[in-house]
């Protein structure tokens, strides 16, 4: 109930503060800022993804600017020569309103990366987006061999869903889903989440998958790491994933070990708006948060 008083008295607050107490998790609200952060966390030897915050677009001219902003960073990202792919949520380029129009975008974006080298992945949102992501996922690989797809730990479903995916490569983030989802379809206690977590990387790796292990679950990543050595990969065959400003000692940590770190840097105008949502959606993230900005360091 606290949370949800925390996160309601949110929307009042003045958005310079808001911008302050985001900071550290948002890059700013350009392309160049982006890039800026993508180019210091290189520097600290982390790889990147670009995410353009937005979602739940319903007019066409707003995903076709959407496709061509990101069609923009993949070629800044190539320019800067950085080890980045572009990260797109389904929605943002239209999905809710029309699946073909977003089909399209991707295709739009996905030819471009190709060109330059860039690798783009379709993220995944709530439940009732989960059938028209995978199909698009599934069209986009037909064509595309630079395309990755996420899948949620969460869902009952998905241990069916990476069953039902067509042979050949596939390139998934596996994460523990960000949606607060009803009971009926989904795990809602943390252990049974982290055991689907790990059910689920095991069936991607039994069919050759590309898996990019997204967490800042400390045990779980532990239980990850046992998994990773026992099959004898190598850091060609695995990563790590992590939110910018989420629990950066410890992706030091795994980076000193040898562990590959991909760090998420989401930026631009909409990441007032994001925020409120992704937090009223899930308020538990806002303990997270708050016990965050409380721990020094
Ligand atoms: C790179 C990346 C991409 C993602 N893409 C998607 C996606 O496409 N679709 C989707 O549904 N979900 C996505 N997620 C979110 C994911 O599903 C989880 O909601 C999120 O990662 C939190 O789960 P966790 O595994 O880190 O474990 P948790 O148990 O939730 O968190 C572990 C610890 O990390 C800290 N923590 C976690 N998140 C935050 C935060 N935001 N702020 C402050 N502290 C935090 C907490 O202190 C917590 O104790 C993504 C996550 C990452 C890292």
């Amino acid at each position: 109930m606290l949370n949800r008083l925390v996160v309601q008295g949110l929307g009042f607050v003045p958005t310079p503060i808001m911008r302050k107490l985001s900071a550290r998790y948002i890059a700013g609200e350009t392309q160049a800022e982006a890039v800026r952060a993508l180019t210091e966390l290189a520097a600290r030897g982390f790889s990147g993804v670009y995410d353009i915050l937005g979602e739940g677009i319903r007019s066409r001219a707003e995903a076709e600017r959407t496709a061509e902003e990101y069609i923009a960073g993949a070629e800044a990202i190539h320019a800067a020569g950085l080890d980045t792919y572009v990260s797109i949520k389904p929605t943002h380029l239209g999905m809710l309103q029309d699946e073909g129009l977003a089909l399209e975008l991707y295709r739009r974006i996905g030819a471009r990366c190709g060109e330059l080298g860039v690798f783009f992945r379709v993220e995944m949102e709530d439940h009732p987006t989960t059938d028209a992501t995978l199909r698009i996922y599934e069209r986009l690989r037909e064509d595309y061999e630079n395309v990755g797809i996420v899948l949620q730990s969460r869902l009952f479903r998905t241990p069916a869903d990476i069953d039902a995916l067509a042979p050949g490569p596939v390139d998934v983030r596996m994460v523990k889903g960000i949606y607060l989802e009803p009971a009926s379809i989904a795990h809602t206690r943390p252990d049974p989440i982290r055991e689907a977590f790990l059910a689920c990387a095991e069936k991607l790796w039994d069919r050759g998958a590309r898996v990019r292990l997204a967490t800042h679950d400390a045990g779980l990543a532990e239980e990850l790491i046992r998994r990773v050595r026992a099959r004898g990969m190598t850091a060609d065959d695995y990563e790590f994933q992590v939110l910018l400003g989420v629990q950066e000692p410890l992706w030091e940590r795994w980076k000193s070990e040898g562990h590959p770190v991909r760090v998420y840097v989401p930026f631009g105008p909409d990441w007032k708006a994001y925020s409120l949502r992704r937090l009223s959606r899930n308020p538990q993230l806002m303990r997270a948060v708050i016990k965050n900005f409380l721990t020094p360091g």
